[in-house]
């Protein structure tokens, strides 16, 4: 057994010289909730053993962020400085590099009007457009992941003692991020390639249309033109191999926008920018959400689907076995980053770029017509389960089985 030490060591090297792939002379930015310093300050010291040339870190306060929601005039939660925004185009020109540690309070925003969120939200959007584009273009290598906090933590595991909440919540992370393994970055290019198999053959099939069905369920998603079947093993222009997402389970694609119809009801809840949004459903008409329904946290649902255009539309179709490393746990981690590798997924919001062959040769017009959903927003919630089937429809009229009781049909 490897000591918690060994482990919090093989997390951060397999950060950097993984996920990251720090290059010599690289910059890098870490965004971190203040919470977890100490975990950043491991991750500086191999980022500069790996020849990072500098360090930028931005710690956030929950807190201070909620007060901001709640006392901040309106003119203040719109207003991004050039400065703010130099920061990342900065490091967006010199190719750099952008770690954010995501480790939210899921509770933290209860109570905050959605629309004053929503309002700093698509102002950010708006401010970080470049770099926003630089993540999905390759102009960046970028990742994802998370530390725990003592209240996610509570959240997840609320009947321990705070301590046991902390330690049994890490080594979830480990587990699923392969770290309990003898050898975590052979596991993980194993791993890798078994994705890469799967999207391999989806690609192969030339699939036009998919058919999800399951209790609350019936959904048609046609594929855009020229769509492409990725992992979450993305490559720079520049030729760095790096993980947006640690961990990672999905195989995905981009939908077209105006080819979705029909229900999809979620199969976990939803935490966006710390609100709960639970059971929810939403009926698509050619392409855009016409009705949506939600037990818990409606309002929030609403005010996501008035972010703008795009967010009534969708950017992202995943699919992630339910039999799988995170799945399997059977918990509910109230963070998007884990619920999302734990099942298929869709995502209403901006699509990727990259899921479109050769997409930089076509304009933004272009890439509309073939079925690209431009929006600022991008936000992945969960649809799968064991009674979610999925057939696909190829180019030339044959159905295919893709998902059977919500596993490979392949
Ligand atoms: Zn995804």
């Amino acid at each position: 057994m490897k000591s918690f030490q060994k482990k919090l060591e093989e997390y951060a090297d397999l950060t950097i010289k993984v996920a990251l792939n720090i290059q010599e002379g690289q910059k890098l930015r870490i965004s971190a909730d203040i919470e977890n310093a100490d975990f950043v300050e491991l991750v500086t010291r191999k980022a500069y053993e790996a020849g990072a040339k500098k360090v930028y870190t931005d710690f956030n306060d929950p807190i201070i962020q909620r007060i901001t929601y709640e006392k901040a005039p309106e003119e203040g939660l719109v207003e991004i400085s050039d400065w703010q925004v130099n920061m990342f185009e900065e490091i967006v020109d010199e190719g750099g590099a952008f770690l954010k540690v995501y480790a939210p309070d899921p509770d933290f925003l209860e109570g905050i009007d959605p629309e004053r969120i929503a309002l700093n939200r698509r102002a950010i959007g708006k401010a970080l457009n470049r770099y926003k584009k630089a993540q999905t273009n390759g102009d960046i290598s970028w990742c994802l992941l998370s530390v725990p906090t003592k209240k996610w933590a509570a959240k997840v595991f609320p009947d321990l003692g705070t301590d046991m909440q902390i330690e049994t919540l890490w080594d979830k992370i480990f587990y699923t991020s392969r770290i309990n393994t003898d050898d975590p970055v052979t596991s993980w290019k194993k791993h890798l390639r078994d994705l890469q198999e799967k999207a391999n053959h989806l690609n192969d099939k030339n699939i036009s249309v998919l058919h999800y069905k399951a209790p609350g369920t019936n959904l048609t998603i046609g594929l855009a033109d020229d769509h492409l079947w990725k992992t979450a093993q993305f490559t720079t222009k520049k030729g760095i191999q790096f993980l947006p997402n640690l961990p990672t389970e999905e195989v995905f694609t981009m939908p077209h926008k105006d080819k979705i119809n029909g229900i999809v009801t979620s199969t976990k809840p939803l935490n966006y920018d710390g609100n709960l949004i639970e059971n929810f459903s939403l009926t698509f008409e050619n392409g855009k959400v016409i009705d949506c329904r939600a037990e818990k946290g409606e309002e929030h649902l609403k005010s996501i689907l008035d972010i703008d255009d795009g967010t009534r539309s969708l950017g992202e179709v995943a699919l992630v076995p339910h039999d799988s490393l995170i799945s399997n746990l059977n918990l509910i981690f109230f963070n998007t980053l884990f619920d999302e590798n734990a099942s298929c997924h869709i995502a209403l919001g901006n699509a990727l770029s990259l899921n479109i062959k050769d997409a930089e040769k076509y304009s933004q017009e272009e890439l509309a017509e073939m079925g690209f959903n431009e929006s600022i927003g991008h936000i992945d919630f969960m649809i799968g389960s064991s009674n979610l089937d999925i057939d696909g429809e190829t180019r030339d009229g044959k159905s295919i089985p893709i998902f059977r009781n919500g596993g490979w049909a392949f």
